[in-house]
């Protein structure tokens, strides 16, 4: 039975009818047509009154929010009509796992929610049941499900709040490949610091709070200077300094990386430039990312970004290297522009070589000139002879494909004479060098 409820006009919303003279009618629907369940809309109205009245009551709500997984896969191999069957099926499972007193949602495709009273215990098991293989035609379906859980004394005394963060617990979860999320204490503050980060992004886009260090890269056998990685540097103008490895992932994540990536490869060759001006050649290595080589980027590419630059600079290629990581190495479209950018005479290394997981077949026909061996590899390479020796065969693997070898991390004299008699070619690392200004790398070489 529908409760009578009036609907909150949004502000916004009326405001702009009243306007342009027409009259506001906020949506009537609370419905989904095609499992009769609560949608979007009616949930959170729905949801708010029971909210409210459990709060008088002191009595805790919990939303659980759920997706199911290759929906779209499911649905283009079973057909339209076995969607139907597939949708009334979760809606039958969901009113027997969760009970007469939940209340339940299809908001759209395969996401779900239902708000239950509390002293829900046994989330797994519910979720487990809701997975159940369903047979539709004689065909088997195994449902998978994803689900974020959050408590209104956690996140809020309103719905769209509630949502909002068993959603973000979901794709907490999902980040670390585990199946329930739980919206916990410290991820309002996480959510609060992102969202100032993805912000801030985008006034970094022409540079505004950007700058770039230099970690000196040095031949191990000879103990000098052969050249540098630019590393790059953010000042939030609220939180301070942000790791890239805390705002990249946030930059990709919202496309901020393509302004930002193209302000550091010009920011980086004009350094380069600077440095030659002052007497210095010194060969560099630019980080770029999965995105910058995507192969529907809009804009420059990077290396139409390079070669501009190189041409007005009167750079030579071969003295600047670009850093991609190994994960690129089974991405087809993006191979096809390191190519490219391999052909027209710049370095390529593959970076954090062996963190994740590297197919050593990638190697074959890759255009890399440089493998840079992870610093994981480093740790303990002094008190695990097993690690050393596996960096022993990426050193021999990378000589016979003609690629030279860069150990990154080394922090201790122990670890850099295991290195050396593993045969690397150069290193980098606190041992050596922190980041450095500019300034100082042009004091360092004048020093050598
Ligand atoms: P990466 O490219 O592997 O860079 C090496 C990181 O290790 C740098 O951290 C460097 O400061 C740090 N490092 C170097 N030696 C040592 C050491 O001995 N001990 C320890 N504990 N750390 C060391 P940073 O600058 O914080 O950069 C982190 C990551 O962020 C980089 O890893 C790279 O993936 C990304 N990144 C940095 N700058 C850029 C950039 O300009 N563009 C892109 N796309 N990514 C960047
Ligand atoms: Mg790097
Ligand atoms: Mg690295």
């Amino acid at each position: 039975m529908e409760y009578p409820v009036s609907l909150p006009v949004q502000p916004t919303a009326a405001a702009a009818a009243a306007e342009c003279g027409c009259a506001y009618s906020p949506p009537q629907l609370m419905h989904d047509p095609l499992t009769g369940l609560y949608n979007k809309h009616g949930f959170v109205t729905r949801g708010n009154q029971i909210l409210r009245l459990m709060a008088a009551r002191d009595r805790q709500a919990i939303l659980i929010y759920l997706e199911l997984s290759e929906y779209d896969g499911l649905i283009s191999r079973l057909g339209y009509d076995a969607s139907l069957v597939l949708l009334s099926a979760m809606r039958r499972r969901m009113e027997i796992v969760f009970g007469r007193e939940a209340l339940l949602a299809r908001f759209d495709s395969e996401r779900f929610a239902a708000l239950l009273p509390d002293g829900q215990a046994g989330i797994e098991d519910t979720i487990r049941a809701l997975e159940a293989p369903l047979h539709i035609d004689g065909t088997t379906c195994h449902l998978s499900l994803s689900c974020g859980v959050a408590t209104f004394n956690d996140a809020g005394y309103n719905m769209d709040m509630l949502i909002i963060a068993a959603r973000s617990a979901r794709q907490d979860a999902q980040r670390a490949q585990r199946q329930i999320g739980w919206y916990a204490d410290g991820m309002r503050q996480r959510l609060a610091r992102q969202r100032s980060i993805e912000d801030g992004l985008w006034f970094a886009r022409n540079g505004a709070g950007l700058s770039l260090v230099y970690q000196p890269k040095i031949d191990i056998r000879a103990g000098k200077v052969i050249g540098v990685e630019a590393l790059l540097r953010w000042h939030h103008p609220e939180l301070g300094a942000v790791s890239p490895a805390e705002f990249i992932p946030l930059a990709e994540r919202t496309r901020a990386i393509l302004p930002i990536g193209e302000w550091l490869l010009r920011e980086a060759l004009h350094q380069k430039c600077a440095w030659r001006q002052g007497g210095q050649d010194i060969r560099m290595s630019i980080n770029v990312s999965p995105l910058q080589l995507g192969a529907q980027m809009q804009g420059p590419t990077v290396l139409d970004i390079m070669t501009e630059e190189c041409r007005r600079l009167g750079l030579r290629h071969d003295k600047l290297e670009i850093e991609i990581t190994e994960g690129l190495l089974s991405n087809a479209e993006v191979m096809a522009q390191v190519r490219e950018i391999a052909g027209a005479g710049f370095g390529i290394a593959v970076d954090d070589f062996g963190r994740e997981h590297s197919a050593l077949s990638l190697l074959v026909n890759c255009p890399a000139t440089t493998l840079k061996i992870d610093k994981s590899f480093v740790d303990d390479v002094v008190e695990n002879d097993r690690q050393l020796a596996v960096v022993h065969f990426i050193v021999a693997l990378a000589r016979r494909l003609g690629m030279e070898t860069v150990v990154e991390g080394i922090e201790h004299l122990q670890q850099l004479v295991a290195l050396a008699d593993a045969g690397c070619d150069y290193g980098q690392g606190y041992f050596y060098y922190r980041p450095l200004s500019a300034s100082q790398i042009m004091e360092l070489r004048h020093s050598h």
